[in-house]
């Protein structure tokens, strides 16, 4: 912890972020804002307009943006975490930072089920989740806000279980599946215990992910009745379409579609919230450090893979991984308004992109360039060592 702190700089008291190109609200109620300038304080959003409207003087911290787009922070909701910046999955370092260029400002955890040795016991299994929930909560690899300790429903849990849980700062269940319960009924028992106690619970859908994980059928996922329906397109075996389409239609739960599933299957899902007009309830993860590895792109992938594919407006698409989320999840991010945490990414379109602009590339299938990530009003990356290089990038123009 010591160390991860002496790494970051203080938070400024005061930014101000201007010539803003196009500011990308992530409310996809209203997707795109009239505004060039941000102001921050303390690391909160306290204002979003234009300059002549707003105070922008005494800033501690300047950016000009250099009219390139800002939209919030990319929200990965679903991620596999074990301790700190490793992952035994693929057995790499450095992969939080590796997403943090690739514009993801905050993750959630699905569980943290690829740690060596996994204790299944009830007590283990609660303290392994208090142990992730305390060591993300004081480590943020490369500035990413990692929310962790996601047990993993077990047979044999009680009430009292989840009430400790919840005492103990535990907010969220791992994948309902991946552990001993794979039931409508006794997962919808704990959800429900859960839900009392203020946790958040996600299932997984569709086929096994990995040799120990389990079908989890629509049956299931309906009488579980979980706030997220995890990875709706499979992580990566899909349900059948029937299935999926049923889902949409029948629970009013988060679709969340994920990079290491079913494209065809996320496609389907756009075109039924689409239909069932709900394009709300989508919300991206990647379901990464996985099989297919680690993708510090797969949120930006996903956004122009679902626009460019999918048919949808590329600040609709940029929406999923934000705003719709941070809803979905109750954070306090993910949405360009006075109040939320300073999360930002500065995004322009790539060199050489045959898209007009940054929008039209992104609906063209190409992935946005980063040029600056900024987690609660610090800069925490520059030009992203990650993705294709952005045509424009901010600067830093005032630091006191
Ligand atoms: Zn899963």
């Amino acid at each position: 912890m010591a160390q991860d702190q002496a790494k970051q700089p203080a938070t400024p008291s005061r930014l101000v972020v201007k010539n803003i190109g196009l500011m990308l609200s992530g409310d996809i109620g209203k997707p795109v804002l009239d505004a060039d300038t941000i102001v921050v304080e303390n690391g909160r959003i306290t204002g979003v307009g234009k300059s002549k409207e707003l105070d922008v003087s005494n800033a501690t911290l300047a950016i000009d943006a250099n009219g390139t787009a800002v939209a919030p922070g990319f929200i990965d909701s679903h991620v596999h975490p074990v301790a700190g910046d490793w992952t035994p999955r693929q057995n790499q370092l450095g992969w939080i930072d590796s997403c943090l260029h690739g514009g993801v400002t905050t993750m959630v955890s699905a569980g943290e089920v690829h740690t060596p040795g996994r204790p299944k016991d009830i007590v283990g299994l609660k303290a392994m989740a208090v142990f992730a929930q305390r060591t993300f909560a004081a480590f943020r690899p490369g500035g990413v806000k990692v929310l962790a300790g996601a047990p993993v429903l077990e047979h044999g849990m009680t009430e009292s279980d989840f009430k400790e849980l919840a005492e103990a700062g535990v907010s969220l269940l791992g994948e309902i599946g991946l552990g001993s319960v794979k039931d409508g009924a006794t997962a919808q028992q704990m959800v429900g215990w859960a839900r009392k106690h203020g946790i958040q619970s996600t299932i997984h859908t569709g086929g096994p992910s990995i040799p120990g994980s389990s079908l989890i059928d629509k049956d299931v996922v309906l009488a579980a009745d979980a706030d997220i329906i995890g990875h709706i397109n499979g992580g990566h075996t899909a349900l059948p379409d029937d299935q999926i389409v049923t889902l949409c239609e029948k629970s009013p739960r988060a679709l969340e579609l994920v990079h290491n599933g079913n494209e065809r299957a996320a496609l389907l899902t756009i075109r039924m919230a689409r239909e069932l007009n709900c394009m709300d309830r989508i919300i991206l993860g990647t379901d990464c450090p996985a099989g297919s590895g680690v993708q510090p792109l797969g949120i930006a992938r996903m956004i122009s893979m679902l626009s460019s594919l999918g048919d949808v407006a590329a600040e609709t698409a940029i929406c999923f991984a934000t705003g719709n989320t941070a809803r979905k999840r109750g954070l306090d991010c993910g949405i360009i308004e006075a109040g939320r945490a300073a999360n930002f990414v500065f995004l322009d379109k790539a060199q050489h992109s045959s898209g007009k602009h940054l929008l039209d590339s992104i609906q063209k299938g190409d992935l946005p360039g980063i040029g600056m990530v900024v987690i609660d009003g610090v800069v925490s990356a520059q030009r992203s060592r990650n993705t294709p290089p952005a045509t424009n990038i901010p600067e830093i123009v005032t630091v006191r």
